[in-house]
Parts: structure tokens; sequence; C-alpha cells
């Protein structure tokens, strides 16, 4: 029995196409800049979101290190999400390595922050604070696509306080297909960007900051400190440009995909939640259901984590038939409760 990973869009295992272009990938040392294929990426990855240069990653977590760590310095700070990846579930890297202190600000229901706390926390220029440098927002934020509106309105303030933005644009290409709109259309309101190849683009490995030459070169010295300088890299960019040229406009399915499930799960009458965006989705479930339910998907193939809110992620290798799979054990498991 096929096993249906619902956990999250990094779970997706390269396709035999996307395998066939890695063994095939020219390569070279890319911490000499030798690595052909990394170039072409990163050329790549800098054009389609507008800016000058960018930098390839072994990860969304160090590539948003890197870009806090070159914007800021020792002593300054950053506003951001409380929900953020960059604040929340990056291991306070930040503050560790960085040295950069987070003014996280509570998130509202549509994902942003809003701008008037925004503005308040922005610290005056006197030795008791810190010195705020950079708004980092986030796009998409747990499967919600930010308003265009506000990214405009918040990078126009930026510009008025000196500040840099920095998107977290791990499903950037998420937002861009929902949105309709393009990615250098999004990123034209920030000063850099990383964006996820792991996620729903299907790479096995790997992540894309993008900014400006003065803030790339900043984002290598540090990528280099922080052991993510790789050799090699080609066959894991190969991926990635294979991902950007095949695995963008299919994001469109995962997120109908998205939409049917939460429509069955939401006429279950013991589960409750928003319809999705995108791709993600959070279900409140009875806490008696919890361990009953996990049991229940477990023994039908179905790998999920269940909770009060249990995330739920289509991707890449989740079909439209191993969907009904997913709403027949759902509507099975709530049948025999309904009865009992
Ligand atoms: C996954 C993710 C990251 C980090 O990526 P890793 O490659 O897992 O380190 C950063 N931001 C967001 C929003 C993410 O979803």
């Amino acid at each position: 029995m096929k096993k249906i990973d619902l956990r999250s869009d990094t779970v997706t295992r390269p396709t035999a196409a996307m395998r066939a272009v890695m063994a095939a990938a020219e390569v070279g040392d890319d911490v000499f800049g030798d690595d052909p294929t990394v170039n072409a990426l990163q050329e790549k990855m800098a054009d389609l979101v507008g800016m000058e240069a960018a930098l390839f990653m072994p990860s969304g977590t160090q590539s948003n290190l890197c870009a806090l760590m070159a914007h800021c310095a020792r002593g300054d700070e950053y506003i951001v999400g409380q929900n953020a990846h960059t604040y929340k579930y990056e291991g306070g890297g930040a503050a560790v390595l960085g040295s950069i202190q987070p003014q996280p600000i509570e998130n509202i229901e549509d994902g942003t922050i809003p701008i008037a706390k925004i503005k308040a926390a922005v610290k005056p220029d006197d030795s008791h604070f810190a010195i705020t440098k950079l708004i980092a927002l986030e796009n998409t934020i747990g499967g919600m696509v930010i308003p265009e509106r506000y990214m405009a309105e918040v990078s126009r303030f930026a510009k008025e306080a000196s500040l840099g933005m920095h998107l977290d644009g791990a499903r950037l290409y998420n937002a861009v297909v929902k949105s309709r709109r393009s990615a250098k259309e999004i990123c034209a309101y920030f000063d850099s960007v990383s964006v996820c190849l792991s996620k729903g683009l299907g790479a096995p490995v790997g992540s894309v900051l993008c900014g400006s030459n003065t803030l790339i070169r900043r984002a290598k010295r540090h990528r280099k400190m922080l052991g993510g300088g790789m050799r090699q890299a080609g066959i894991l960019a190969a991926a990635g440009i294979y991902a950007l040229d095949h695995h963008v406009e299919r994001l469109a399915q995962d997120h109908e995909n998205a939409t049917k499930l939460a429509t069955a799960l939401a006429n279950i009458g013991a589960l409750s939640l928003q319809m999705p965006q995108t791709n993600i989705m959070f279900v409140d479930v009875p806490v008696g259901d919890i361990a009953a339910l996990q049991a229940h998907l477990n023994a039908r193939g179905i790998v999920a984590i269940v909770g009060a809110r249990t995330r739920i992620v289509t991707h890449l290798d989740v079909t439209v038939q191993d969907l009904d799979r997913v709403i027949d054990a759902f509507a099975s498991f709530y049948r025999v409760r309904g009865s009992a």
C-alpha cells in the first residue's frame, strides 16, 4: 500500500526526470565558484525575482539566517511576526549565531502583522535600545497569501524609516500561482528573498537567497562561516533548475487538491477548519478523537501528525486518487464514531 504523507510538502521525492537531470549535471567546486550548474541556478533565480544576485543554500533556515546576518550586525534588531519561521522555527539562530535581537509582533488572522504595531516597534536612536534595521515578512505564511497592498504599505514605511525588507519566500511560488502575480512583482517590495526548492517545488535539497550584489557578497561570507559552502553542488542545483522549469504551474493542482480535501473534511460534522488558500490547512480535531484518529489513519497508510490543530499539506506526491483514500479514511473513522 502506497504511503500518503500529509505532514509537509518537504516529503516529496525527486521524480525520475529530476533524477535524470541530476545525474547528468555538469559540476565543479562551488566554493571556488566553478560549478556551472550552481551558477546557472543562481542566475536564473536572481532573474526570476528581479534582483542582482543569488546564492544557493543548503537549507531555508541557513538562507534566512545568512540574510538576517547580512542585513543586521551584532546588537541590531529585526521586526518579525510571532508565527514567522525565522523567529519561531529556526532554533533562535538569529539571536544565537547572529547576536541579532528579534522584535516579534503577534500575527493577526490573515497572517500579517499590523503596520501600526510595526511602526510603534521601531526604536529611537537612543543607547537604551537595540538598533532597528530590518522588517522580515513571510509569504505564504501558514498557507495564506499576504495581500499585495499590505506588502506595498510596509515597504513604503520601510523606505521612509531606512529599514531593510526581507521576505521568507519558502513558499513564494505558492503565492505566485495563487495570486497570479509574478515572483518579480511580489519581490519588488523586498531587498532580499529566500526561496525553498525543497518544499512544494519538489527538489530534494536547497534554497536560494537573492538580493543586491553587496548583500549576497556578505551572505556568502556568512554561509561559509556557517558551514554551508558546498563543493560539487551542481547535482542539487540541477534539481532546482528542473523544479523551477517544471514544478511551478502544477502547484495549482496542490491548491485544488487542498480545497477538495478541506471541503470533504468540513462536511464531517466533528471537524472544523478554514478553507485553505494554497496547499496547507489546519483541522481542529476534538481532543478525545486524537489518539484513535491517529491510529486509524496510520493503519490505512496515511502519515499525519494528528493533534488538536492538525496541519495537513498537499504536494507533488499526493495524487487525486490518494485524496480519495484520505477522504475515505476520515469518513470511515467518523461513521464508526458517529454510530458508537
Ligand atoms: C521550511 C521553511 C523554512 C526553512 O527551510 P528548511 O530548508 O527546512 O531549513 C523557512 N521558512 C519557511 C516559511 C518554511 O516553511
